[in-house]
């Protein structure tokens, strides 16, 4: 089988990763990919919104299915070009329709799904800058801190949590004012809920789905939880209050309504849905829903999946995926992100990486990566996911720290203290 993957990051080197291990490849290509993927597969120089030369790639190749990565190209609508052009039609993409991708795209649009099929959530109001007022009103009737949420796609900056009234009556303005350009025309205000957050991800074929792992990532660059909002600075699986009990009402409260909602409201998904979930006393309640898999999520998630992934794309392609078991693999898994200097502000790419030959007790995923002149260097804020195993995520995470310290840029940064708060 041909598996065309899209997407250059820390995710894609592992779905890589854990799709080459797949007796039934015969050929794994990643457009773009980075310095990592080349290792796993083949790179192939097209970007992941280049839909035409990806179809035509396709086709040319004789490509069986196409994994869709990043969120990017999946709200762009790049399963409906496939499906719209007689020559690629056949051809699965695991990944949701433009439609489907909107669950990520819009977040009112998630909200209203969610008020719809009853799914546990914050309350919540949309506004736009004619109901400005209402807006400021509502503001006073919620408790402090104030959530504010830019309708649309914002590079993970458009969430903001203020503590006092005058200030989220301040920033609402400024959102509804263009702060965020298009992705700001709305603005969601919702009740802050407080609690300890867990991702979940699912595959489903539309009608049947099956529970990958669970896991919880670090966002912020500080350790404790401080400082800027970054892409994921690393992630630990399993997450210790997602217990048995609590993914059952998991299950039934969200996933079940999620995935039934959607084929109720003729909505084409075929591909990952992660639910963004908040553990408040016990209940679990989405914060939010990705159209795809996370990111340092996926490098940690993808140690834990025993099953081969191709098997269950195969399901989503055919419809059938209640055919397939998703075993789990019992140990733990973690994975520690290594940053440029400066990062999620300002940074400098381009310094030369020693050491990852040196890596022994733990899986090297490159994030931002590129290859120049025969050398690995810097080429993005995340640069290097250091993943690995361990019968506990003390274990786990004592040998990607201890790992980390061989590979070596200018400048490198990591958190030492992911997990600790499990
Ligand atoms: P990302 O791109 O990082 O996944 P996003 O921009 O799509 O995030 P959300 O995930 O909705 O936005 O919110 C970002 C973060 O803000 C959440 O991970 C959570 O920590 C916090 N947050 C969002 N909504 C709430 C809420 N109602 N109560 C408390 N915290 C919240």
């Amino acid at each position: 089988m041909k598996i065309l993957l899209l997407g250059g990051g820390g995710r894609e080197h592992a779905l890589a990763w854990k799709i080459a291990q797949s007796k039934k490849v015969e050929k794994l290509y990643i457009a773009p990919g980075n310095a990592g993927t080349g290792s796993v597969g083949e790179n192939v120089a097209i970007g992941v919104n280049e839909f035409d030369k990806l179809k035509d790639f396709a086709v040319k190749n004789e490509i069986d299915i196409v994994v869709v990565g990043p969120e990017d190209p999946l709200v762009k609508g790049v399963y409906d070009e496939f499906k719209n052009d007689p020559r690629t039609k056949d051809i699965p993409v695991i990944g949701p329709s433009k439609q489907g991708a909107v669950l990520e795209g819009s977040k009112d649009f998630a909200k209203a799904f969610m008020e719809r099929h009853n799914i546990p959530t914050a309350k919540y109001h949309t506004f736009d800058g004619t109901t400005l007022e209402e807006g400021l009103k509502f503001l006073e009737t919620l408790k402090a801190p104030y959530v504010l949420k830019a309708d649309g796609l914002a590079a993970g900056k458009g969430v903001l949590i203020l503590p006092t009234l005058e200030e989220a009556k301040k920033e609402f303005k400024d959102m509804l004012g263009g702060m965020f350009g298009n992705a700001s025309a709305k603005v969601v205000i919702e009740e802050y809920l407080s609690g300890i957050e867990c991702s979940v991800f699912v595959l489903t074929d539309g009608k049947h789905y099956q529970i990958l792992p669970e896991a919880k990532d670090y966002k912020r660059i500080g350790e404790h939880d401080t400082g800027l909002n970054t892409g994921g600075m690393g992630s630990v699986t399993p997450v210790p209050f997602a217990t048995k009990e609590w993914m059952k009402k998991v299950e039934e409260r969200i996933i079940k309504p999620t995935v039934n909602g959607l084929a109720e409201e003729n909505i084409d998904y075929k591909g990952f849905i992660f639910f963004g979930l908040i553990n408040v006393e016990g209940e679990p309640m989405v914060i939010e829903y990705n159209c795809r898999m996370g990111d340092p999520e996926t490098e940690s998630v993808m140690l834990r999946l025993k099953s081969d992934i191709v098997d269950l794309f195969e399901g989503v392609a055919n419809g059938n995926l209640d055919k397939y078991t998703v075993e789990f693999d019992e140990r733990a898994a973690v994975c520690v992100m290594l940053v440029s200097g400066g990062y999620p502000e300002e940074y400098v790419k381009g310094y030369p990486i020693s050491g990852i030959d040196q890596v022994e007790g733990s899986i090297v995923f490159h994030s931002g990566t590129a290859v120049k002149d025969g050398q690995v260097v810097t080429n993005g804020g995340r640069v290097i996911a250091v993943s690995s195993y361990g019968k506990d995520k003390e274990e786990a995470l004592q040998k990607s720290f201890q790992e980390a310290q061989k590979i070596e840029f200018k400048d490198k940064y990591f958190r030492k203290d992911i997990g600790q708060d499990l």
